[in-house]
């Protein structure tokens, strides 16, 4: 599709909702939005397979590995308004381990594509479960949802906390537990 075709969109839109879209101070708007919606939405050109395969390093380490915390943006598919959340990943390594900054980058190919967080939670787990063959993934996903904030209920403040297990995290209790509560302190921020 045309750069001069999503831009004629944006101005499609700003009138149905009832701007003048020959003010001045939205001169450059559609331009602005074809841009932002080029870098929120590059995850569709990226591919978690390479990122994670560029950094996989042999280790005779089986502990545990978490990286929580993990600030994401993404858009919920139903109404393309933000989903903004925090996610937690750990996974118990097989011969090897990941680089660790490559885990952000795989949560952010998936954030930056149209989700809904059930399926963006199940990506994110398949994906490392794929690439790193690990002995158990999990993932947690909290996240605030403004299709639900800013229309219709709009309910402040709830959250929705969806979650993936595999392998060991799915077949004992104790290594789920442990890195619940390794992530526990993560909410109710
Ligand atoms: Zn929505």
């Amino acid at each position: 599709m045309s750069e001069k075709l999503f831009e004629d969109s944006v101005k499609n839109m700003l009138e149905y909702v009832g701007e003048d879209i020959n003010r001045e101070g939205l001169a450059d708007t559609p331009k602005r939005v074809r841009k932002a919606y080029e870098f929120m939405f590059k995850g569709y050109k990226e591919n978690p397979k390479e990122i994670l395969q560029k950094a996989l390093f042999t280790s005779t380490n089986d502990e545990m590995v978490v990286v929580k915390d993990i600030e994401f943006y993404s858009f919920c598919e139903h109404h393309m308004l933000p989903i903004i959340g925090k996610v937690h990943v750990a996974y118990i390594p097989n011969g090897k381990v990941v680089g660790l900054s490559k885990i952000p980058r795989v949560v952010d190919v998936f954030a930056r594509r149209l989700q809904i967080q059930e399926q963006f939670t199940e990506q994110i787990c398949d994906s490392i479960n794929e690439h790193l063959k690990p002995k158990g993934v999990a993932v947690v996903v909290d996240a605030r949802h403004m299709c639900m904030e800013m229309r219709g209920v709009q309910k402040i403040c709830s959250t929705t906390v969806t979650s993936a297990l595999r392998g060991l995290f799915k077949k004992e209790k104790t290594t789920k537990d442990e890195f619940l509560s390794i992530i526990s302190s993560s909410f109710n921020k």
